[in-house]
């Protein structure tokens, strides 16, 4: 490990590893296929960036985020390392040059995106080419139980193994369940996994219930006009209408869902990155590969459909590791929401089953009393993060008490239940 210690610190100027980095790095320069589960900010990028430094070749990085290939790569370029990307970003001529440049060995990183590998000529190049490593980065969009399942990330697989020198893998994840974390192994044939669990120690998370969200948005937004937030939506209707309402209180913001045009969202992206206006309102089409490390809060208006979307979105603030807010506004329509989505959605039966089950366990956190890291951690069964309470979130902090009403609650069913469960509450109520 002399020679990769000596890279983080020539390369990357940093003096020690993180948690995490040396052992996905130990594996992978001794050619095992490598899972690293490390919290978002952790530091994966450096875990194939050293060992493609290390090894001889190119390596290719497959990433489904067209939008961070640029950044990424610009930032190996500025450290004297060749580093290119080919996606549907550049003209086909741009691609070609660029193809033929790979060929010729001109760089040792390569980014490309899934779809890449359905092009019969660049999977014939890559036969030609000396590969060093293949990393997966958010590696759950090959899993099928993965919240962003890309069918194309897993017909990669045949693709690299008509490789005559079949490379190391290493597949690299912030969210992933235990049932993901299994199927990526099995995909890819990794023995070995790196996890340092999901923990983000400067996150505090939010529950807040019963209060009308408009108001509760609008006293936050001018108690936070100097920082940079997101607020998620349940659909372009919701963001459309928020968005005009934030406009109406004076207070400037950027809109950000999948029925604007590609400019109109492209200009709005780029003046929530450069800060010209620090306010996002954006439905979970917003957000993959952002790369915004200043975002001190992100609000749910409306509980999304499971934790692992809702780990991954409120995941987006507090990337620099300072404190930053997780609120999630809650409302029982939510659920008939939620509901109603996957009851629209192309899933089967058993799919859904499943998808009512992931949404149980959102509701639940939400009304939860015990602290809500502790939950989302005991979600992921992250074991390697100690489950003490956190001491940030709202359950944590709150002080009110708690009384037992455990036999008002059973007058109150024995009620319904003697009026055989046919009326509503307000009948109920008055019996
Ligand atoms: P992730 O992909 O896990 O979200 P990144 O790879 O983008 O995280 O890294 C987050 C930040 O941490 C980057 O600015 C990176 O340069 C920095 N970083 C990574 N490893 C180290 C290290 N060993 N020491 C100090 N900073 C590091």
């Amino acid at each position: 490990m002399k020679k990769e210690e000596k890279i983080l610190q020539t390369y990357f100027g940093y003096e020690t590893f993180r948690p995490g980095q040396k052992e996905t790095i130990e594996y992978i320069i001794n050619l095992k296929n490598t899972l690293a589960v490390m919290p978002t900010g952790g530091g994966k990028s450096l875990c194939y960036q050293i060992p493609g430094l290390s090894m001889d070749g190119t390596a290719i990085i497959i990433s489904p985020l067209i939008s961070l290939m640029k950044d990424q790569v610009d930032a190996l370029v500025s450290l004297g390392i060749p580093a290119t990307y080919i996606n549907s970003s550049l003209t086909s001529s741009e691609q070609q040059n660029r193809i033929n440049d790979m060929a010729n060995g001109r760089y040792k990183f390569i980014y490309v995106a899934p779809e890449r590998f359905e092009s019969g000529s660049f999977v014939h190049t890559l036969r030609h080419m000396k590969i060093s490593l293949v990393a997966f980065d958010e590696a759950h969009c090959i899993s099928q139980w993965g919240h962003d399942f890309r069918p194309s990330y897993r017909s990669i697989v045949p693709n690299l193994k008509q490789l005559s020198n079949i490379p190391v893998f290493v597949a690299l994840t912030a969210t992933a369940t235990e049932e993901v974390i299994t199927d990526i192994k099995n995909l890819l044939h990794i023995s070995d996994v790196v996890n340092t669990g999901f923990k983000r120690d400067n996150l505090a998370f939010h529950v807040i219930k019963g209060k009308d969200k408009k108001s509760y948005i609008r006293a936050f937004l001018e108690e936070h006009s100097e920082e940079s937030g997101i607020i998620y939506v349940a659909t372009r209707k919701q963001a459309d209408t928020l968005y005009e309402l934030i406009s109406r209180y004076g207070i400037s913001v950027n809109k950000y869902h999948a029925g604007m045009s590609e400019t109109d969202r492209k200009e709005s992206q780029a003046s929530f990155i450069r800060d010209e206006k620090n306010l996002m309102v954006a439905t979970n089409a917003f957000g993959m590969g952002i790369d915004k490390s200043n975002v001190r809060f992100v609000i749910h208006y409306a509980m999304p459909m499971n934790i692992e979307s809702y780990y991954q979105e409120a995941g987006r603030a507090g990337r620099d590791g300072e404190a930053s807010d997780c609120i999630l506004l809650f409302s029982p329509q939510d659920v008939q929401l939620q509901k109603f989505l996957i009851e629209q959605s192309m899933m089967d039966d058993s799919e859904k089953l499943k998808e009512y089950h992931k949404l149980q366990e959102m509701v639940n956190y939400c009304h939860t009393h015990t602290c809500l890291q502790s939950y989302i951690l005991h979600y992921f069964n992250d074991r390697i993060s100690e489950h003490t309470a956190c001491g940030r979130c709202s359950n944590c902090v709150e002080r009110q008490e708690k009384t037992d009403i455990t036999e008002e609650a059973q007058k109150i069913l024995s009620c319904v239940k003697r009026m055989n469960e046919r009326f509503g509450v307000s009948m109920t109520a008055k019996v």
